[in-house]
């Protein structure tokens, strides 16, 4: 029987924070990569396979698997650095559309597993993220009950 991964974290937690992943790995500076920002929350670079001229990835050096295992001092880092990740992906490209994309597990596309947003310039139809959004009308009568239960679960 194994032991504990980190006593005491819920199993997520403690899992996010032993993975190893590319990212961890390039935050440690054991693997290259073309910097675009760092603080000391958060670093941005050029994604190895851009979906387009100018993708760049932000990911927190907190090493958090998805989105909701940040803590509020990266959220808040995040945020900041992604506006400034924005204007600058949009000055250097000219491009003024850009998709900004963040996966969490598998089953939404995540493939590595270390939080990061994509910051995607949209050139074109054809050059950007393709999105497949098939929207249907909100069901305005569960719709109440669903956004006071969400509201009650805000920490
Ligand atoms: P995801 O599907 O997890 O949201 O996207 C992961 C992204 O990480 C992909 O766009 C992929 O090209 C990028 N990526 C994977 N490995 C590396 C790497 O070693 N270096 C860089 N710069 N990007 C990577």
């Amino acid at each position: 029987m194994h032991a504990p991964v980190a006593p005491g974290l819920p199993l997520r937690q403690a899992r996010g924070i032993m993975a190893e992943t590319i990212f961890s790995k390039i935050i440690a500076g054991e693997i290259p990569c073309h910097k675009v920002y760092e603080d000391d929350h958060v670093l941005a670079f050029l994604d190895i396979a851009p979906i387009s001229p100018g993708h760049t990835l932000v990911i927190p050096k907190q090493p958090a698997r998805t989105l909701d295992e940040v803590s509020e001092q990266s959220a808040a880092a995040l945020g900041v650095a992604l506006v400034k990740v924005a204007r600058a992906v949009k000055a250097v490209t000219g491009v003024d559309a850009y998709n900004v994309l963040q996966n969490n597990e598998a089953a939404a596309h995540q493939a590595v597993f270390h939080v990061h947003f994509h910051v995607i310039p949209k050139r074109s139809n054809d050059v950007g993220l393709g999105v497949g959004w098939r929207p249907s009308p909100l069901d305005q009568s569960t719709a109440p009950e669903l956004a006071s239960r969400l509201a009650a679960a805000i920490e």
